[in-house]
């Protein structure tokens, strides 16, 4: 039986390196996983932007590098970020619904460990002080974060974006597997993108400006 984490401090606050540590040594739902438990997680004290997914697949598990393959090209895409920016955990932050890959079945990934976003996410969003806005990647980001006020389908939720703001903005997943869904709902990509790419430009500016300000303070 694996030892239980624990996601509360016993005393004194703990810095995000530590909790961080945690996470990573972290084996509450190993019996259910296919292989050794191995957090992806990509976090920061400074991040203002704080990107939500599933959970790994295969490949995220074997690399430890989430966003890595065609999908996460689009997703940058939205973002209007370059990879290096995208990869820069001090500005944005990467934790996935659940930390570690599911598995399969049928062909198909599996949904993230119910265990981890409970455990998980209150103290990393805790101590991730400067994130202004959470992006919710896929229904299983969205059912954690919106509970019962998202909508009926993914694509309700998504179009009443407005509803979540300035904290959230559900998204559908940028997967070439959802083109179809792009192709049928031309709103997103005329309305939602390029309010993503300003908000996002502007977070990111401001996060730069303050450790301009920052640093001349020193
Ligand atoms: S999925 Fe989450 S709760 Fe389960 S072992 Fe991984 S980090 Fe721990």
């Amino acid at each position: 039986m694996p030892k239980r984490s624990s996601a509360t401090s016993p005393s004194a606050p703990e810095t995000l390196d530590a909790l961080a540590a945690r996470v990573r040594a972290c084996t509450v739902c190993a019996p259910h996983l296919p292989h050794a438990p191995r957090p992806v997680l990509r976090v920061s004290p400074g991040a203002r932007l704080l990107i939500v997914g599933q959970a790994p697949g295969r490949r995220v598990h074997e690399t430890g590098i989430p966003w890595n393959d065609p999908s996460g090209d689009l997703l940058r895409q939205w973002l209007g970020v370059t990879r290096d920016v995208f990869y820069d955990e001090t500005r944005i932050a990467i934790v996935p619904t659940g930390l570690c890959y599911p598995g399969t079945v049928k062909g198909s990934d599996l949904p993230p460990r119910p265990e981890c976003a409970p455990l998980w996410h209150p103290p990393l969003r805790a101590a991730m002080p400067n994130i202004e806005l959470t992006l919710l990647i896929g229904a299983w980001a969205q059912a954690y974060y919106l509970r019962e006020r998202r909508g009926r389908t993914l694509t309700d939720t998504v179009r009443a974006w407005c509803d979540f703001a300035p904290a959230f903005l559900p998204l559908p997943h940028p997967s070439p597997r959802n083109r179809l869904w792009l192709k049928r709902n031309p709103w997103f990509d005329a309305e939602v993108i390029p309010m993503l790419r300003e908000r996002v430009g502007h977070l990111l500016a401001a996060g730069d400006n303050g450790a301009a300000r920052r640093g001349k303070h020193k």
